[in-house]
């Protein structure tokens, strides 16, 4: 070969042979790779990191829901503890996370009741500071810079009960065993979703209205503060997906049948014998059936806010359901509804408030948002019908079966008014003084009793002393 000859055939080698040559394919080296530069792309990561819980979606007992792992998206230290709450039980206080930074625990044991309490009391605070604008509420101690956390007992002590005071800043769930049982079968109320929401929200409560826990208050007072428990704790279920995506296949999509959302503290209540739960939020309790005790009081309030869900569910999933999941559509019609009774509950009286009170700055809320005039038909109708207000909007069509349930402009041939009056001025519920018997612990605390109304009112730390004063003021008198 020449030298021309072997220049001749390099020069080929190197020149790029077109695909339609395949020929000469064979014959060409191939193209020299560009020269990768390893640049990953970053990943987008939390403003802050989160942990894991493993908490009961319901109670030990609702068994189609168990126990799952749900998120915290805060910063969570050992004990549990942040800055709003902190977990105390003897011995076994503070629980430290795993190396992932994770509270997931066996359940039955006591750190596992540890993360759940704390888990259920951080995720009940969150949804009412989600209504709030993301501003955090204030504990009832918290004023003039106080930032003390709640403490939580899980194990506080043997009893069939739990309750909130201000004067310990602390919510206190107690363990029994039930009439019957053997020793080992201790029924922990911790390990309720339903009664862990109850009491937060009373504590959530006393922050809002200092004054609404005084048994000076009517009935109706005391009666908002139980039923915000109860209601507090239908929305935090509602404000998990998997909850609501359980409970809408449950039920169909009816919130009238019977579920695990109406039916509150399951456990508590099969071992009391009561087969639907120790409440039942789905009733027809009017305020003529209740006289002055003040936990039926409260079911007829939560009763007409559950009736008011329910409608207000038919209505929304009716116009949405071609263009949302029905869970979805059940997740934000309840969070609407929320925000609505936080935001009636804050614009009500400091003192002394009744329920009418409440109902009239719900339609207020709503016209003020520019919700369908029939939110507030449903409103005006379910206060009406359990004779908490007059009836501004006929009943008629409610009571024969014949509402216009998906018609946004319907009022019947009422009026779209946000001022109703109360149905019985001299109801026992407004004018008795309060029965607190069957009550929740927490409305059965001296200290609710006997500190003055205006006291309570003005917020603040309570201390033992102020639960004596009127006794210490006594002695001092015969002392002198
Ligand atoms: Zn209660």
């Amino acid at each position: 070969m020449t030298h021309q000859q072997e220049l001749q055939t390099q020069l080929d080698a190197e020149i790029l042979v077109p695909a339609q040559w395949p020929g000469r394919a064979s014959q060409a080296a191939p193209p020299p790779l560009p020269r990768s530069v390893p640049r990953p792309v970053p990943v987008p990561v939390p403003v802050q990191p989160g942990h894991r819980f493993l908490i009961y979606k319901q109670d030990p007992s609702v068994t189609e829901l168990g126990a799952r792992l749900t998120y915290i998206p805060t910063v969570v230290l050992n004990g549990p503890m942040d800055v709003r709450v902190q977990t105390e039980l003897q011995g076994v206080t503070p629980v430290a996370r795993n190396i992932s930074g994770d509270f997931v625990f066996t359940p039955g044991t006591p750190q596992f009741d540890c993360a759940h309490t704390f888990a259920v009391v951080r995720e009940t605070i969150a949804m009412y500071e989600r209504h709030n604008g993301g501003v955090p509420i204030p504990f009832a101690w918290n004023v003039g810079g106080n930032t003390e956390r709640i403490t939580v007992f899980p194990h506080a002590a043997e009893g069939a009960n739990a309750f909130y005071t201000r004067t310990a800043k602390a919510l206190k769930f107690l363990f029994f065993t039930p009439k019957g049982q053997p020793p080992s079968n201790v029924l922990f109320t911790c390990q309720s979703l339903d009664i862990v929401a109850h009491e937060t929200g009373h504590a959530i409560l006393d922050g809002l209205k200092p004054g609404w826990l005084s048994a000076d208050a009517p009935p109706q007072t005391g009666g908002l503060h139980e039923s915000f428990g109860d209601i507090t704790a239908i929305f935090l279920a509602l404000a998990q997906p998997d909850q609501a995506d359980a409970l809408v296949s449950l039920t169909k999509a009816n919130l009238h049948d019977r579920s695990f959302l109406a039916e509150l503290a399951e456990q508590f209540g099969k071992a009391l014998g009561m087969p639907s739960g120790l409440r039942n939020a789905d009733n027809d309790l009017k305020l003529s059936e209740v006289g002055n005790e003040v936990h039926a009081i409260s079911q007829v309030f939560t009763g007409a806010v559950y009736d008011i869900l329910a409608d207000l569910y038919t209505f929304e999933l009716s116009r949405q359901q071609r263009t949302k999941d029905a869970a979805v559509v059940l997740i934000e019609t309840a969070s609407a509804l929320c925000k609505l009774v936080f935001d009636a509950i804050v614009a009500s009286p400091a003192t002394g408030a009744r329920y009418v009170d409440v109902a009239n700055k719900m339609l207020q809320a709503s016209a003020n948002r520019g919700d369908p005039a029939v939110y507030r038909t449903f409103i005006r109708n379910r206060f009406a019908v359990r004779e908490i207000t007059t009836a501004a909007t006929p009943l008629r069509d409610l009571m024969s079966g014949q509402m216009a349930m998906t018609e946004a402009a319907y009022t019947g041939d009422g009026q779209d008014v946000t001022e109703v009056e109360p149905h019985d001025e001299n109801s026992a519920s407004l004018l008795a003084s309060q029965d607190r018997s069957r009550c929740c612990g927490t409305m059965q605390m001296p200290e609710y009793q006997v500190i003055p109304e205006e006291k309570l009112a003005r917020g603040g730390s309570l201390e033992d002393d102020d639960i004596l004063r009127s006794q210490l003021d006594e002695l001092r008198s015969t002392f002198s």
